[in-house]
């Protein structure tokens, strides 16, 4: 098969690789889209290490990914749960169901977890394995394209449920990134009455408004939704009472550091997007006692998948106008760089092996 191998920063070639054999728990499918995600552009230019046992290459990217089934192992056969040619989309946190913390239903912290495209390999090739346990069918009305969404569908599932939404509430979403647009749906379909979506690049928000964000704000001066004062906006608009909830889909610490200034009584704030390890907040406990908040973090998607693939196939969640563009598996390191030069306003794009 032909495979995007991962050797170190900057080095990733298409080659031949021998196919992945088929072991007795495992699925082997025809990669048909996977997701560049803001991590994989972070492993190929060396900000981020890959979760190998010594951080490096050689490895094949790529975690976000649907295709058809192949090849199924013994068990999953036994078990009569997969057939070749079943469209399917894969969890890549493949969790081992047998250890302490998996026995307590915590899998995403399972303490022998392997990563497709992060400590093992991935979608960016023809073809891929799986363990059977990550193995998800794909509704038959949602595209492959659609299905490589899933992953960070799940993740922004999983954190929307951590924000205890409720019929009413009003909820800031900061970071209007694909995860970000997601958020706004998922705290809409829960039933927040408004969403106010908060970020930069004015293409991201307008797309947000068309998937239901109540407003708009940016923080660059010169956006037609430049917002000067945002917890005073998020305060006009509540009574003085402020958001019930605020969500953060950002690395930036600014964001989460107004989280908790834009949110009022009882608030929960859910911390999702990932700052530098050396990054510290800075919060005025004082404030956040007195309203009897509660702060929640959130790490990948445990127990969330069935949920987002629902949302999927019911339309609850629209994520076509997300995938902005398409690669030829060939062109996947050109795909990187234009994705770090933000070039033709991506949102997700999706590699077509
Ligand atoms: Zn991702
Ligand atoms: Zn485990």
């Amino acid at each position: 098969m032909k495979a995007q191998v991962f050797y170190e920063p900057l080095k990733m070639e298409l080659v031949d690789a021998p196919d992945p054999e088929c072991g007795p728990a495992d699925v082997v499918i025809r990669v048909k889209a996977c997701g560049i995600c803001g991590s994989d552009v972070a492993y190929y230019l060396g900000n981020s290490s890959l979760e190998t046992p010594d951080g490096k290459g050689p490895c094949v990217l790529g975690h976000e990914f649907s295709g058809e089934v192949v090849e199924v192992g013994e068990i999953p056969k036994t078990l009569g749960l997969f057939s070749p040619g079943d469209r399917v989309v894969l969890d890549p946190v493949q969790y081992c169901n047998a250890c302490e913390v998996c026995k307590r239903a915590q899998p995403n912290l399972c303490e022998n977890k392997a990563v497709l495209g992060v400590s093992t390999d991935g979608g960016f090739a023809e073809l891929a394995r799986s363990s059977y346990t990550g193995v998800h069918k794909l509704p038959d009305n949602v595209s492959f394209e659609e299905g490589a969404l899933t992953e960070p569908l799940a993740c922004a599932t999983y954190a929307i449920k951590n924000l205890k939404v409720e019929p009413g509430d009003f909820i800031v979403v900061y970071g209007p990134g694909a995860i970000g647009l997601m958020m706004v749906q998922l705290a809409k379909a829960r039933g927040a009455r408004t969403v106010a979506l908060v970020g930069t690049r004015d293409y991201r928000l307008q797309i947000g408004k068309q998937l239901g964000a109540d407003h708009a704000l940016s923080t660059e001066a010169g956006s037609a939704y430049y917002c000067e004062d945002i917890p005073g906006f998020i305060s006009d608009q509540t009574g003085g009472r402020m958001a019930n909830g605020a969500v953060t889909a950002t690395s930036g610490l600014a964001a989460m550091e107004q989280a908790l200034e834009v949110t009022g009584r009882r608030a929960t704030i859910v911390y999702f997007g990932l700052p530098g390890d050396k990054d510290r907040l800075s919060v005025p406990v004082l404030n956040q006692i007195l309203w009897d908040k509660g702060i929640r973090f959130s790490w990948l998607a445990p127990n969330t998948w069935p949920a987002a693939l629902q949302a999927l196939a019911t339309g609850l969640v629209n994520v076509a106008p997300l995938v902005s563009h398409t690669y030829a598996l060939a062109d996947l390191v050109t795909a990187l760089h234009e994705v770090k030069e933000r070039k033709g306003n991506p949102m997700k794009p999706v590699v077509k092996p």
